[in-house]
């Protein structure tokens, strides 16, 4: 019956984390997948879940269906998490969040909502972008496109190429933004450079898609919201996608939500009517536990305090690795063209020269990075990082 199935080659990111498990070398260094570790390489519990986990033990009954849409309470959290509480989108209620099955739901149901209700529309995601872009938006039908982004000469963004890219889009093409921490290269647009790309989505028509998946973890939890704030501002209709995977330390409690800002509150009401029969057909509802802490850390100003710092320490560690990194190769390659490690921002370095010495770095030294030249800052420690720096320079040479 089923002999037509061919077989799954695996994910790339999965399968190289498998054969580092495998490796037998006791200095190997994990850099691919992307996960926050903290300095001891452990991926840590943070201090505002623990306390909001015991809380919500002590008076969890009976564990009962979620509404469709998810919690009241996380739906609000989220909101005023990307867009801050006193938003105007957020205080007339203009904007339609769901909770999801982690950031990869609010893709789906945002892509699965628009190839229903745009189904003409093209999908244009950065060249390059975290391969499940394309895969679920191709997976609900679309064509999926590619504008120009990164800049391999300057390790940079391409920003010409992209704008000139998006100038030329037809109106209501579906364009996927990320609005900190790009996924895979590190490198993301200036506030100047995002009020250009807001310009060009008023004027052509687009419909702007941004999936945040590391608020916070740039250049702070207020900063890393810019692209969707002025979005928001200009009177743009658009979708974000977020997850708190690795903000909150909760990967497998797959906390995500998908939010559609919206013209007005009449507007709203519809199109979370339309996310939650979408929802309906597809999972009926969200799970409970992981919001829930979410929702308890969001809304309790002292938690949320607590957090916010828990957050602003894991992006501290992001950038003493960057430049320990950058500092070590310097010390040993003062001529080393690496400045582009501190220039990038979140969890993840990306860049020809890594690309082209992937392959020996995991073969010679148990270093493990994507073969694509994405390193996962987050693998390295002050234990290891001099280790890798002396590997990166034995590659050069
Ligand atoms: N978007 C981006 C850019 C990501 O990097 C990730 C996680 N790797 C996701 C979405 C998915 O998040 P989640 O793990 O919560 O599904």
């Amino acid at each position: 019956m089923f002999e037509h199935f061919p077989r799954y080659p695996g994910d790339p990111i999965f399968s190289l984390v498998d054969r580092f498990r495998q490796d037998p070398r006791p200095e190997k260094v994990n850099l691919s997948i992307g996960l926050y570790y903290d300095d001891a390489g452990n991926v840590p519990k943070l201090e505002s879940v623990r306390i909001a986990e015991q809380a919500l033990q002590a008076e969890t009954q009976a564990c009962i269906y979620q509404p469709m849409a998810g919690a009241a309470n996380y739906r609000q959290a989220v909101q005023e998490v990307l867009f801050g509480a006193a938003h105007p989108k957020v205080t007339a209620k203009h904007i339609a969040t769901a909770q999801t099955i982690g950031g990869s739901g609010a893709l789906k149901l945002g892509s699965d909502l628009l190839k229903q209700y745009f189904p003409e529309s093209q999908v244009w995601v950065s060249d390059p972008s975290w391969d499940n872009h394309a895969a679920i938006f191709s997976g609900s039908g679309f064509t999926v496109n590619r504008y120009p982004y990164f800049d391999a000469a300057s390790s940079g963004v391409n920003f010409a190429g992209m704008t000139a890219c998006l100038e030329q889009l037809p109106a209501r093409s579906i364009v996927l933004f990320h609005p900190c921490c790009h996924n895979p290269t590190g490198v993301d647009l200036t506030p100047a450079q995002w009020d250009d790309v807001v310009r060009i989505c008023v004027a052509r028509e687009l419909i702007p898609f941004c999936d945040i998946a590391y608020q916070g973890l740039g250049q702070g939890m207020e900063e890393d919201a810019y692209a969707m704030r002025a979005m928001a501002d200009a009177g743009l209709s658009f979708f974000v996608s977020n997850s708190f995977s690795k903000t909150f330390s909760l990967y497998g409690e797959r906390c995500g939500a998908l939010s559609i800002v919206c013209k007005d509150a009449e507007e709203a009401d519809r199109v979370l009517g339309q996310m939650e029969f979408t929802v309906r057909r597809s999972y009926s509802s969200p799970p409970t536990h992981g919001g829930q802490i979410v929702a308890r850390v969001l809304l309790n100003p002292q938690l949320n305090a607590m957090w916010r710092a828990e957050v602003g320490a894991m992006r501290a560690r992001i950038l003493q690795m960057r430049q320990a990194l950058q500092d070590q190769i310097l010390i040993l390659r003062p001529d080393a063209q690496v400045g582009f490690i501190t220039a990038q921002r979140g969890m993840f370095s990306y860049s020809g020269f890594f690309a082209t010495h992937a392959q020996a770095l995991r073969d010679r030294f148990g270093i493990y990075l994507l073969d694509s030249g994405r390193i996962c800052i987050t693998g390295l420690t002050t234990g290891n990082v001099r280790r890798v720096a002396q590997a990166v320079v034995e590659v050069m040479a």
